[in-house]
């Protein structure tokens, strides 16, 4: 079973990180204002869709109120998990609850069955919940038509659209909705997930090793997750740094530094060798180029920051190239490689592009 699903929030309380969203929400469950169409938008993996079934289970859940009183802190207008609605949304056959991916479906037909069955209540009282995901995928008159239901809202109807572009979303939709914007979580809040599953499941992973697979995640829990378990499919219980540097394609740290410091010092020879030394290991140029930029972007907030130091991540290595790169050749650095990236796509020898880019930054 992949680790992401089996593991994916049953409760508001479960869930890791966008505290601004499910309290909001449970306070309007609390009240009774739930509005009846809200935008989530973010970043891919951060939680969007799950929020969004927990707020439908929970609008809907049958002891949600009547027995709020009788559970523990903070579990009160939360989804019980165990009434039948709740068991349908768990198992992916709630009536009531419909799901619309405009990315894969342009979504008209949707829609328009949409606007057609809004006007109908469902049939056991409860609400009708529609998630639309990649809303800002919906073609144009699939956004027209989902306009119009919103505004003529119809009864007991709520409407959640989550999108990663919600620049893309026409604005005339955003307007009539609650919008909540959901952030990237940090490395910390994956670990202490990832560190919580690989409890129970019994698999034996360092934190270092579990923050090396946070840092690589961006933010997004769900490709946190995803990594673990092809870690687990691929070495079983037991997961070394090893490990992930072959599955994962992971690049350990002090590579990067290395490579900055021979390029600063323009050892030409010795930087195109370690270049030639990773694509024969059979690693991701593009990986690495990408780590590099993602040096570069330390860097470069390390030198702005000067003496008031990121205390979240203080890196001795990333403070002394703050120290020792100017801000011009930190441009320079990011010019020569974003150029390798674009040039390594295209060209029949995929480390020449970086080749190149090392023999110009290290002449002169
Ligand atoms: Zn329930």
């Amino acid at each position: 079973m992949v680790l992401y699903r089996k593991y994916r929030p049953k409760n508001f309380s479960q869930v890791v990180g966008q505290e601004h969203v499910t309290q909001t929400l449970q306070g309007a469950l609390k009240t009774g204002s739930v509005a009846h169409a809200y935008l989530f938008t973010g970043p891919r993996g951060t939680g969007k869709t799950t929020i969004a079934r927990l707020l439908a289970k929970a609008v809907n859940c049958d002891r949600a109120e009547s027995e709020g009183v009788l559970r523990p802190e903070g579990r009160m207008y939360d989804a019980c998990g165990v009434c039948s609605f709740c068991k349908e949304v768990e198992e992916g056959k709630a009536f009531d609850l419909v799901e619309i991916d405009a990315a894969s479906n342009r979504g008209i037909e949707e829609i328009r069955a949409l606007r057609e069955g809004a006007r109908f209540a469902s049939a056991r009282g409860k609400h009708k919940i529609y998630i639309i995901d990649e809303c800002h995928q919906l073609t144009k008159e699939a956004s027209n038509a989902l306009l119009k239901t919103l505004e003529e809202p119809p009864v007991k109807t709520i409407f959640i659209l989550a999108t990663t572009e919600a620049s893309k979303v026409l604005p005339t939709i955003a307007s009539r909705t609650q919008r909540f914007d959901f952030k990237k979580l940090n490395s910390e809040q994956i670990v202490a997930k990832l560190q919580n599953i690989s409890f129970t499941e019994k698999i034996d992973i360092d934190k270092n090793i579990l923050l090396l697979i946070a840092e690589q995640s961006e933010g997004s829990l769900r490709d946190a997750e995803s990594s673990l378990s092809k870690l687990v499919a691929f070495r079983g219980n037991k997961i070394d740094e090893e490990a992930v540097k072959e599955i994962l394609g992971f690049i350990p740290e002090n590579i990067f530094f290395d490579f900055f410091q021979m390029v600063k010092d323009k050892k030409k020879s010795e930087a195109v060798s370690l270049i030639n030394n990773l694509y024969e290991s059979g690693l991701d140029l593009d990986n690495f180029v990408k780590g590099l930029l993602g040096y570069i972007r330390k860097i470069l907030i390390a030198r702005a920051s000067g003496s008031n130091l990121n205390r979240a991540n203080p890196n001795e290595r990333i403070q002394a190239l703050a120290a020792s790169f100017d801000s011009k050749y930190i441009f320079r650095l990011f010019g020569s490689f974003m150029r390798a990236q674009q040039e390594m796509k295209i060209s029949p020898i995929p480390q020449l592009p970086l080749e190149i880019a090392v023999v110009e930054l290290t002449e002169d």
